[in-house]
């Protein structure tokens, strides 16, 4: 008999939260309601929520108890020290700075860094993480390899750097016009795609003598580091504590939305080794997030951060973590579901133009399957397609992006394995009656970031 090696989950269940099952009539009428956004559905209509797996983990017994020992002072409390120390240890960095969450300490960090015209190269942009360098002055250019942007190409490392187009740019704007290279591990928009350890060692190479500094958007630094064990030649051995460390040692700083690895509903940092850059920054945070020992967040919160990050590089965690994303992108995968590969660290990203090819990119092809896998079985997804992208703010015509998506985020210990199967069942389900999709019409289309509060109506 062949010999197999499943994965489990490396916890039990202590208390379980009890979800709505919903009809079939039920369901078109919450999606009517939210005018074919699911953005706008109420969460206690949602059967399996696959919005996003920010904030939305399950702590643990040990995080629970510790909100207990929240220590509630306005200065000095006991978990901000526990926390400091925590980051000290796992990641390395010598100051930390909490943040009510990522883009908080992405704020300080820019404003601290950036000067006026200066060019900030990164692979891939984040939203949240580039509006911040633009709000401070700087402009974003992308140096990520070329394989990032193609759904279909198996890349191991598609959140590689390519030095030659950062090269390119030390040789147009000169060293000093930029400050730092901003390095996210594992890079989202690109669909949880990790880089490599020889690639990041390179770039500190080249960049080192140049005095450029190397700041990493941390938020998916523990995934990222199972990529490099099971997929970089040389690294099988090594824990994944010891790669995250050895990963921070190949930077000055870090910005870190706990949202996500850290385990916890709500908080970040920001983390520097340089003392000036930190003075700095400690004084900037009192002016947009609270004191420098609490950072906007309360005592129980840092505590469970503190107790998350510990947990989150448990090479038994990351291994069921991935290994659940990675079960359920092997089952579409059976079912010939179109899906971007290789399968990335949060999610399952659906290639909404190659699953409804009869639909025209105006007829806003991921929107409508987001709102069909409601219907079919209460499962809410999101777009990241034509809707997300938005219009050209000085001829108003849309932006067409390459990738038409729609994204199944996985939260991290929140759902089983039979979860993975029902949403498995359900997407081959609209897949079989996917020529009956007949594409959405925008109704009411908000000014900012028009993808959170759009309204669609369905094509008869
Ligand atoms: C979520 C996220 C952020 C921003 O963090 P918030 O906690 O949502 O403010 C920054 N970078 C990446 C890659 C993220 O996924």
């Amino acid at each position: 008999m062949m010999k197999k090696h499943s994965w489990a989950e490396p916890y039990k269940i202590k208390m379980v939260e009890l979800l709505k099952i919903t009809t079939l009539p039920q369901r078109r009428k919450a999606i009517d309601n939210a005018g074919y956004n699911t953005f706008l559905l109420k969460s206690e209509d949602v059967y399996i929520d696959l919005l996003t797996d920010s904030g939305t983990s399950a702590m643990s017994d040990q995080q629970w108890a510790g909100m207990m020992l929240g220590d509630e002072a306005y200065a000095g409390s006991a978990n901000f020290y526990h926390l400091e120390k925590v980051v000290q240890e796992v990641y390395g960095y010598k100051y930390m700075i909490p943040t009510h969450q990522g883009r908080g300490a992405e704020n300080i960090l820019s404003q601290v860094m950036i000067k006026k015209g200066d060019i900030i190269p990164g692979n891939m942009y984040f939203t949240t993480t580039r509006l911040h360098q633009e709000l401070a002055g700087g402009v974003f250019h992308d140096i990520i390899i070329e394989e990032a942007h193609d759904a279909a190409n198996y890349h191991p490392f598609k959140g590689d750097v390519d030095l030659n187009k950062l090269e390119a740019l030390v040789k147009e704007y000169g060293a000093d016009k930029i400050p730092y290279v901003c390095i996210a591990v594992t890079v989202n928009m690109a669909g949880g795609q990790p880089i490599s350890m020889g690639n990041l060692k390179a770039l500190r190479a080249y960049t080192e003598n140049l005095g450029i500094k190397i700041i990493l958007d941390m938020t998916r630094i523990a995934e990222n580091a199972y990529f490099i064990q099971n997929r970089e030649p040389g690294y099988a051995q090594r824990s994944i504590r010891s790669l995250v460390k050895e990963i921070c040692s190949y930077t000055d700083g870090a910005t870190m939305s706990a949202k996500k690895d850290a385990l916890v509903n709500i908080g970040g940092f920001l983390a520097l080794n340089n003392t000036d850059a930190y003075e700095e920054a400690s004084n900037l945070v009192v002016v947009y997030e609270g004191l420098h020992t609490y950072g906007g967040l309360a005592g129980r919160d840092m505590e469970a951060m503190a107790i998350g990050i510990k947990e989150s590089i448990s090479d038994a965690h990351i291994k069921a973590r991935i290994g659940q994303v990675i079960y359920l992108g092997e089952q579409m995968k059976q079912m010939d579901i179109p899906i971007t590969e290789p399968i990335g660290g949060h999610g399952i990203f659906i290639d909404a133009k190659r699953f409804l090819p009869h639909l025209h990119q105006e007829l806003f092809p991921a929107q409508a399957l987001a709102a069909e896998l409601f219907i079919d079985a209460g499962i809410r997804t999101m777009e990241r397609g034509i809707v997300s992208a938005g219009r050209n703010a000085k001829t108003g015509e849309n932006y067409c992006p390459k990738l038409e998506l729609v994204r199944l985020t996985i939260p991290r210990r929140v759902y089983t394995q039979a979860h993975m199967d029902v949403i498995a069942e359900s997407v081959c389900n609209v897949y079989d009656n996917r020529k009956k999709i007949k594409g959405l019409k925008m109704v009411y289309e908000p000014k900012y970031l028009r993808f959170f509060q759009a309204r669609f109506e369905k094509i008869k």
